[in-house]
């Protein structure tokens, strides 16, 4: 563990991540928002593994918005906000996609390994497995809120430690 700037890096990896698509792919598109705690400052947390499971958070939520502008939905802007918040005992940080959520019949399995709805190529069902299992090898928790037709709110919540 390392003392980080978290919200430095939710903030690179959101920039990093979106510009990758874009590079491969130019008609993708999204508004980027942030919501960060200011008062964070530095915390102690294993960046390099946190900072995967931001990125897969948003590789997913980019994934969500952008296939639900591709399903022909009407006045949509694809828009995926990272925000983040502290108090006394942990950090808080969410990603939060306008996709088309998660339906009920899948939600109970996109924890499992191998478990994916995308396409074979693109995607190894891996990414939320091991989100899940880095979050609690550091004694925090990973959960998601979905409603249906309107998106995705992956939160993780880290526990600070001195
Ligand atoms: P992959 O992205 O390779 O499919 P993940 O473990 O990252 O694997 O995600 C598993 C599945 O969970 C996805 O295939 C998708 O069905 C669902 N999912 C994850 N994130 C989102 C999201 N933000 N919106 C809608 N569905 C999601
Ligand atoms: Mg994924």
């Amino acid at each position: 563990k390392e003392p980080t700037d978290i919200n430095a890096l939710a903030d690179e990896y959101l920039r990093l991540a979106y510009h990758g698509i874009r590079a491969k792919d130019k008609s993708f598109n999204a508004t980027l928002k942030t919501d960060f705690d200011d008062s964070i400052g530095k915390v102690n947390i294993a960046a390099q593994d946190i900072g995967r499971v931001i990125l897969n958070l948003i590789t997913n939520a980019f994934y969500a918005v952008d296939e639900k502008k591709k399903s022909g939905a009407e006045n949509y802007e694809p828009t995926v906000t990272v925000s983040s918040r502290k108090d006394a005992e942990k950090i808080e940080i969410k990603v939060i996609d306008n996709g088309n959520g998660i339906p009920e019949k899948v939600l109970n399995k996109i924890f499992q390994p191998f478990f994916t709805t995308k396409p074979t190529g693109q995607g190894t069902g891996l990414g939320l497995s091991l989100s899940y299992d880095i979050v609690k090898a550091h004694g925090g928790e990973l959960k998601v809120l979905t409603y249906e037709g309107t998106g995705s709110s992956f939160e993780i919540k880290l526990p600070l430690t001195k």
